[in-house]
């Protein structure tokens, strides 16, 4: 199934500066070091930190920079993978787990050295909390917090009481929390932007409205589009859920999975009320519920996911419902604004990146959890494209799965596997 892109204006779009005049589309030949596909963190990132190394960067976007998820997302740049530390034991042993909840906390700290590296205005606010809808959660937040702290020696993060609560949400939904102050949340679109903009002053040339067709790998690999061509030493892939034909390899992997954000009309002071202490919030709920302050005092409240390709009716209506369940308070208040877009979560939710040659690289399989996981992958394609692979590869040799089912029947069976989740959920 071919995933369209999700047409409905976002707040993002709303509130970020007018975007630069679309950038040229590729026509013709060039020769580059590095073609990049995709003009999200991942593939903006990727591409800045390869110009400062000095290769000749070419960044081929199908629409324009921050389309995909990276201008639409809810915006938390949270620790951690978007799988559990306990599943990256399974699968990779302790000490590679550990080193991938390292390179989790370093990719927190590269997103707000980016920002003040670049001067990136992206409304950057530290705080996030995890809250527990169920007694269970309570018990696992606790635990949580004691493994973060004595296993992973993760100081900024704390268990947080229901008394304590207050002090972050206001809500009668939440019995518990986690705190992290090394978290945070910004305004995805103008964050991806700034990426782009410093990539473009480090060298890279970026081309929009350039969709990449197909390519040849060998020596020197051949990128191609409707109208032009790439030569290239290494390509990096960053396509997120529209990887489609380009690598089916990489699109067993990964399901297209879409979910869903509203702004609400500005709040002044309530939305200070709801959320006094500026954290982003995260339910721990499969099927989870995500929210936020923006900078303009809206509450941007995400959820729901779906497995079809088609944006949900009534998606406002429904949506507000959902935040009525946390902030009963809101009833009344208008919604400004409903939108949605893809993640590409891979069967354990573990990320994937690799190399389908030597020198074809691709980032995917953020799961959800790639505010700050896009910016490190990008950094660590860079190292590797210039010969150290360590770091790279510490993600690289997590093992992936494709979806069962093949290209028919993959849907199918993954909306019994939400449907499951669902009922897990209210357990
Ligand atoms: C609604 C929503 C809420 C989210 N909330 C959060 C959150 O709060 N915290 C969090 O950590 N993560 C969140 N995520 C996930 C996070 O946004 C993503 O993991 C991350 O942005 C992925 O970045 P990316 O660069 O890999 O992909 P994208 O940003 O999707 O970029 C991929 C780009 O590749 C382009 N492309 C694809 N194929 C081609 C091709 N053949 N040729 C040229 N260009 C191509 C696309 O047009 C697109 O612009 C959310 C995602 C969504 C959709």
């Amino acid at each position: 199934m071919r995933l369209s892109y999700p047409k409905a204006p976002s707040f993002y779009e709303a509130s970020a500066a007018p975007p630069p005049p679309a950038r040229e589309t590729l026509r013709g030949d060039l020769h580059a070091d590095v073609a990049v596909v995709g003009g999200g963190i991942a593939g903006c990132s990727a591409a800045l930190h390869l110009a400062q190394r000095g290769y000749r960067v070419v960044l081929l976007e199908a629409r324009c920079i921050g389309y995909g998820a990276s201008g639409r997302s809810g915006g938390q740049s949270i620790f951690g993978l978007a799988a559990s530390q306990h599943t990256l034991i399974e699968q990779v042993g302790r000490a590679a787990a550990q080193r991938l909840f390292d390179l989790s906390v370093e990719a927190l700290d590269l997103v707000q050295s980016l920002i003040s590296d670049f001067n990136i205005d992206c409304d950057y606010a530290p705080n996030h909390l995890h809250v527990a809808v169920k007694p269970r959660h309570v018990d696992e937040l606790r635990a949580w917090a004691d493994e973060l702290h004595d296993e992973y020696g993760y100081g900024s993060a704390r268990f947080v009481s229901g008394a304590e609560l207050p002090a972050h949400i206001q809500s009668p939904r939440y019995l518990a929390g986690l705190i992290d102050t090394r978290s945070g949340h910004l305004h995805p679109l103008k964050f991806t932007r700034g990426l782009a903009r410093a990539a473009e002053n480090a060298g890279v040339v970026i081309f929009e409205n350039s969709q990449v067709l197909r390519y040849e790998d060998g020596a020197e690999v051949r990128v191609h589009t409707a109208q032009g061509t790439v030569r290239c030493a290494n390509l990096v892939l960053c396509c997120n859920a529209y990887i489609g034909t380009l690598a089916p390899t990489l699109a067993r992997r990964i399901l297209g999975v879409g979910t869903y954000i509203i702004a609400t009309e500005p709040l002044e002071e309530r939305a200070r009320e709801l959320l006094p202490s500026n954290a982003a919030v995260a339910d721990i709920n499969w099927i989870l519920d995500y929210f936020r302050r923006s900078e303009d005092d809206r509450l941007l409240f995400g959820g729901r996911v779906s497995y079809s390709s088609v944006q949900p009716r009534q998606l406002g209506e429904s949506m507000r419902k959902r935040m009525l369940r946390v902030f009963p308070q809101l009833e009344g208040m208008k919604v400004s604004f409903a939108w949605g877009g893809y993640l590409d979560i891979t069967m354990s939710r573990a990320p994937d990146f690799g190399r389908l040659a030597p020198n074809v690289y691709y980032l995917q399989g953020f799961s959800g959890h790639g505010i700050a996981l896009t910016g490190l992958a990008g950094k660590l394609v860079a190292e590797s494209v210039a010969g150290t692979n360590e770091r790279f590869d510490v993600f690289a040799r997590i093992p992936h799965r494709d979806f069962p089912g093949g290209p028919l029947f993959r849907r199918p069976s993954l909306m019994l596997a939400m449907l499951y989740y669902r009922l897990r959920d209210l357990l």
